[in-house]
């Protein structure tokens, strides 16, 4: 985090106290390096606990986190800097957050004070933004005093009029009325001018229709009661319930009943598009009480919502990751919508999962949590096997729908019906039908953009991102070539660079390519897109799926953000292009996030009065992700891959801690390397395995070269101890200095 004004002059350190106790002390945790807890003195007050401070560090202005008021100075520290004071308007995080960062902290191996930053909203330039304030006039006399005054005031008809709005709508904006006016009914003592800060609320225009009660299912009445009997203490549970089982329905009635008995719920989910969406729903049952949390807010909003949340006022908190530091004081219950998603875990420092943590919070304080999902996690299903959680389940859909039939499409046999298309003659005759009836359809494919590769074919060049050393991808509205790990765009070329050959060749498909392919198929379709290129503006996600609710889209073409959560009546066609995307990456989860994205996409289909079907296009029809996708078979598919990660000794059957190194130097990294490989071949892993180092599956990003490696084992102890002296080793070695090491506990991808 920057400063503004970090040149400004650092004071000089103080004479340390000779014993005795140290009055003014605070101890700061700092986002960077150790050491990780540093004593300060405070200028002025002590700013308590959970506040935000700048502290002088190394020449410089940094941003710290007090945690402690220690009485006596530690005994290690011999000069002692003074703090400036306190962020201005920052809640201060309570003592209960400030222990849960440091669990996380310590269980994800990362500064305590990383975990704080990423627990409180941005502050705009380095200071938290105060809440905007508004001048507001409301009536000083009764209302009907006011209203008989009006009735006198016939000569001054502007000031007549201010009373009776005032009378009649209360508070008003002084911005809004009349300032002469305004100012001549202060003066006779009838009006007050004040301030109050204004609250930017967002979502504040939605308003979803009230929605009707419904009468819950048998199993989604045995869910609320158990969930129900569980509140008051940490219990962990699993609410698996098929798509379009009515999961939303009970996480609503549970909060229901949590904020009735005057507690605070929150809800997390993976997406953006997600939490809008569900805030949307949530704002119909519970007005203002909902409140929403996420990157995409403005500061001011997130700052806003922030405090809504810390001083009570929000009874159901809607957000995605970092939401899950929310400062809730009244915590009752905490749910994890879709906990299998992979979008829970952060992926730069400090790489926590929020699903995981989540679980920490709720044992701290002493609150359920309530993990759901179609396709759960692994990890959550063992555990729920295992005894551990309970296990609630919604084994059917509601209004006894049914889930949708799939068929399979052996690409290895079906060629494409137009040449370099992807929609093969089954899923074309499928989309006819579909259309002809009126009815919709999603087709994912989860690559944006027009192809992922451009290609000269006189002389086989190929463009690729310099940075990270992969191919750019084509995109054509755009006329651009885009990388899709670093974000470096450039213009697309006319014409080849080497041999000067214009005729260009896409090679493979993206959304805005198969965009084109559908409207060559069928001109008359409305065709839609969803996925990041399309849903770049606020509230753009919620324009899409409006426009496939109302009818004026047929067909809507996305990448996996369409397959999560929507609930879209009209769509009875869901069209997989590709389903193997993803299959063979080298990665212990690959068929698990290709099960699970089948298994969401699929439930899409068929919510609505008319049944669904699903056909899924693939060159590995064998391949037990997809043939137990196309069954609904999650249990099955689960028993087999759970057996596999017992063989193979991944999570959940046992631990892993992946380092990943990067340097800008190729040379240094390679001999960082191969010391890590000598300190390994001295040091039996004592109960750990380390595979590697290697280069990472991208081996290159941002100028960086990457290497990795996985210390894995049954037991946490022994990996975390391997980890940590891997660490000290590479601290300690001055040719390792340069290097940067991510620590990722629990790590989500090894790419
Ligand atoms: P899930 O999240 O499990 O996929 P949703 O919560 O989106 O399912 O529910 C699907 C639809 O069913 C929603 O439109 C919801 O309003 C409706 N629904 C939920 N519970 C019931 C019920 N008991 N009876 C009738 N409709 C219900
Ligand atoms: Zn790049």
């Amino acid at each position: 985090m920057s400063v503004p004004g970090a040149q400004v002059e650092i004071p000089a350190p103080a004479p340390v106290p000779a014993s005795g106790p140290a009055p003014g002390l605070i101890a700061v945790a700092i986002a960077k390096g150790p050491p990780k807890v540093l004593t300060y003195k405070a200028k002025g007050d002590r700013p308590p606990v959970g506040s935000r401070v700048r502290i002088p560090l190394g020449g410089r202005w940094t941003i710290g986190f007090v945690v402690d008021h220690p009485q006596v100075l530690p005994p290690e520290v011999t000069t002692l800097r003074t703090a400036s004071e306190a962020l201005d308007e920052v809640i201060p995080l309570s003592a209960e957050m400030v222990a849960l960062a440091r669990r996380v902290a310590d269980y994800y191996m990362v500064p305590w004070g990383q975990v704080l930053a990423a627990a409180v909203p941005p502050a705009a330039g380095g200071r938290a933004v105060a809440p905007r304030r508004v001048r507001v006039a409301e009536l000083a006399v009764p209302p009907a005093v006011a209203v008989a005054r009006a009735a006198e005031l016939a000569r001054a008809p502007r000031q007549a009029e201010v009373l009776t709005r005032l009378a009649n709508e209360g508070e008003l904006p002084a911005a809004r009325l009349p300032a002469g006016a305004l100012s001549r009914l202060a003066t006779l003592g009838l009006v007050r001018l004040g301030t109050r800060d204004e609250r930017r609320v967002p979502l504040s225009g939605a308003t979803a229709e009230a929605v009707a009660e419904v009468t819950l299912t048998a199993s989604q009445q045995a869910a609320l009661d158990a969930i129900s009997g569980s509140l008051g203490g940490f219990v962990p549970l699993l609410l698996h319930g098929v798509t379009g089982s009515g999961k939303t329905e009970v996480y609503f009635r549970a909060a229901a009943r949590v904020m009735d008995a005057g507690g605070q719920v929150l809800v997390l989910t993976p997406e953006i598009a997600l939490a809008s969406r569900l805030a949307f729903l949530a704002r119909a049952r519970f007005g203002e009480r909902v409140a929403l949390l996420h990157s995409s807010l403005s500061t001011g909003e997130r700052n806003d919502e922030w405090r809504r949340v810390a001083d009570g006022s929000a009874g159901l908190v809607i957000g995605t990751r970092s939401a899950v530091f929310a400062p809730l004081p009244r915590p009752g219950l905490i749910v994890v919508d879709e906990e299998h998603d992979g979008a829970y875990k952060q992926e730069e420092s400090p790489r926590y999962h929020a699903r995981d943590v989540a679980l920490m919070r709720g044992r701290e304080q002493g609150v359920p949590v309530l993990l759901g999902s179609a396709t759960p996690s692994m990890e959550s299903f063992q555990a729920a096997q295992g005894g551990r959680y309970r296990y609630l389940t919604l084994p059917d859909r509601v209004r006894e729908r049914t889930l949708p039939t799939v068929s399979v499409v052996d690409l290895r046999e079906e060629r494409p019906v137009l040449p370099r298309g992807s929609i093969t003659m089954p899923l074309a005759d499928a989309l006819r039908n579909t259309l002809e009836r009126g009815e919709q359809a999603m087709l994912l494919l989860n690559r944006r953009g027009y192809s992922p590769l451009i290609l000269c074919p006189s002389c086989g060049h190929t463009w690729q991102c310099p940075h990270c050393r992969v191919a750019f991808t084509f995109h054509r509205e755009a006329r651009a070539l885009h990388c899709h790990y670093c974000d470096t765009r450039q213009a697309a070329p006319s014409a080849c660079g080497e041999c000067g050959d214009r005729l260009l060749v896409p090679v493979g498909v993206g959304t805005e390519g198969l965009l084109e392919e559908l409207a060559e198929l069928f001109p008359e379709a409305r065709i839609g897109r969803m996925d990041r290129d399309t849903t770049r503006t606020k509230d753009a996600h919620l324009k899409i799926l409006s426009e496939m609710e109302s009818g004026r889209v047929d067909v809507l073409v996305g990448t996996q953000m369409i397959a999560k959560g929507h609930d879209l009546p009209g769509v009875t066609l869901v069209g997989v292009v590709c389903a193997d995307q993803g299959i063979h990456v080298p990665d212990f989860r690959a068929a698990e996030g290709v099960f699970a994205l089948l298994a969401q996409v699929a439930g899409r289909a068929g919510r609505g009065e008319k049944p669904g079907r699903v056909v899924l296009q693939t060159y590995s029809p064998e391949h037990p992700a997809v043939q137990h996708a196309v069954m609904h078979d999650y249990v099955a598919f689960a028993a087999d891959e759970l057996a596999l990660r017992g063989l193979t000794g991944f999570p959940p059957a046992g631990r892993v801690v992946r380092l990943l190194l990067r340097d800008r130097s190729e040379k240094r990294l390679d001999a960082a390397c191969a010391k890590l490989v000598g300190w390994l071949n001295v040091r039996p892993a004592g109960g750990a395995q380390v595979l590697g180092p290697g280069p990472a599956p991208m081996a290159v990003l941002r100028d960086e070269f990457r290497a990795h490696l996985l210390v894995k084992g049954e037991r946490v102890g022994p990996v975390r101890q391997t980890v940590r002296w891997l660490l000290d080793r590479l601290e300690e070695d001055s040719l390792c200095r340069n290097l940067r090491v991510d620590v990722d506990v629990d790590p989500q991808t090894l790419m």
